[in-house]
């Protein structure tokens, strides 16, 4: 099954823990990466009063069900030392989310598919436009036009060289 998880973190150097993230899902058994976004950064979403986010998205392939890839997503976060802090939104060192699971909709009681807020995230959508502006979520729409009916807000691409 075709993957999109996203990635953000807003603590401490949040590009170095983004990639630490993307190595630890590559070096999972039963878990391919096809594709990874770019990093964007972002002004804080929900609380103002904290650091600048940094977003990317990877499409990868699993034959894992989405419970278990929701699992091992909160493993990842809890090894690289992310405390659930009981506030939502609130800052994190990494933060993986289940995007979309192939075609699927799911409204499961820990799980939601296709992500319940994405469609209207650009640090969500942005990424997803880089990798493939065609795609489209499920029973929302095409990406690029979901993004295009979104208010301009201060999402740019990450500086790495
Ligand atoms: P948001 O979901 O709005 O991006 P968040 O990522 O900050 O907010 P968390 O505190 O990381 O929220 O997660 C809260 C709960 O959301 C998790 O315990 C998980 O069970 C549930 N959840 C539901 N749907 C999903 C999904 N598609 N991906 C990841 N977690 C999900
Ligand atoms: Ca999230
Ligand atoms: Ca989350």
């Amino acid at each position: 099954m075709r993957y999109w998880i996203g990635l953000g973190s807003n603590l401490g150097d949040p590009a170095a823990h983004v990639k630490t993230a993307l190595t630890e899902l590559s070096s999972q058994p039963g878990i391919s990466l096809r594709r990874v976004s770019r990093m964007y950064r972002t002004a804080p979403w929900g609380h103002r009063d904290q650091p600048d986010f940094v977003n990317a998205v990877v499409a990868l392939d699993s034959p894992q069900e989405p419970m278990v890839m929701l699992g091992r997503l909160q493993d990842i976060e809890g090894r690289m030392g992310r405390v659930r802090s009981g506030r939502r939104w609130g800052p994190r060192l990494i933060d993986l989310d289940v995007l979309l699971a192939g075609d699927l909709i799911l409204h499961l009681e820990r799980l939601v598919v296709p992500h319940p807020q994405m469609h209207r995230r650009r640090f969500v959508l942005m990424p997803m436009a880089e990798i493939d502006p065609g795609l489209v979520i499920p029973a929302r729409g095409r990406v690029q036009h979901l993004l295009q009916g979104l208010p301009e807000s201060g999402v740019s691409v990450v500086d790495t060289d």
